[in-house]
């Protein structure tokens, strides 16, 4: 779904026109990031509310994502440690600091960029997330990436890459973009696995330089060929 037709059932006209709506262009674009705004903060009061899932009792803040409504790029990472729950914020641990790094790298400040997690509260000590935990949390991230409709989607580690790309490999497909659902996603390294793994940190860092070039790639497939729907697994942009 476009972000016109988001905007249009969330105002529940569902007859809307979305072609004179279109038309009227950029003029209302103003109105369609206050609406993506809305729903993000929506969204976020459901987040610091929810009980949907066993996360709920151990947690001191929920960690909804920040970030602009019109973000190009969203960062998905796995779910909020130590300092994240402490805080109430995505990435602002030691794993924070180096994304701030990569982002910078690529031209980005961290203010650019919607970053959020597919779990929004800590797993105890820092466990993985659980399959019924993901799932439970899944609607609000599938909701956030529909308001902000970004240009990228760049997953960092392996619970967020398999929402995308189940089955697959870190190390055989990340830095590649595909595109999934008629989004473009990006799997890269957690930034936290790549602090500590020189190797990780060096594939890290050169997926994060390319992320411009592969930003400016996918508008161009875009627009010469406009996404039909996905493939399973994704389907590699043929530039990239
Ligand atoms: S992890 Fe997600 S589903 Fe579980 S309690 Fe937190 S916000 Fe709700």
């Amino acid at each position: 779904m476009t972000k016109i037709e988001w905007m249009s059932v969330r105002l529940g006209t569902l007859a809307f026109n979305v072609t004179a709506f279109q038309m009227a262009l950029p003029s209302n674009a103003c109105a369609i990031i206050a609406l993506a705004m809305d729903e993000l903060q929506a969204i976020a009061a459901e987040v610091r509310a929810c009980q949907r899932c066993a996360l709920a009792a151990s947690r001191k803040h929920a960690v909804p994502g920040e970030g602009p409504a019109d973000a190009e790029i969203m960062l998905i990472g796995e779910g909020p440690g130590f300092h994240e729950d402490q805080q109430g914020r995505p990435f602002v641990g030691p794993s924070g600091q180096f994304l701030n790094e990569l982002l910078a790298s690529a031209g980005y400040r961290r203010e650019q960029v919607f970053i959020a997690n597919v779990v929004k509260c800590r797993p105890p000590g820092n466990r993985d997330p659980l399959p019924e935990e993901i799932a439970a949390c899944d609607e609000y991230l599938e909701r956030q990436i529909r308001a902000i409709n970004p240009k990228v989607i760049v997953t960092l580690g392996r619970y967020s890459m398999a929402k995308f790309f189940s089955g697959a490999k870190i190390s055989a497909i990340h830095g590649k973009a595909r595109r999934v659902n008629g989004r473009v996603v990006v799997a890269m390294y957690h930034p936290a696995a790549a602090l500590h793994q020189p190797a990780l940190r060096e594939a890290v860092e050169e997926d994060f330089r390319r992320l411009p070039e592969i930003i400016r790639q996918a508008a161009q497939e875009a627009e010469a060929d406009p996404p039909s729907g996905a493939a399973s697994g994704g389907e590699q942009l043929s530039l990239f």
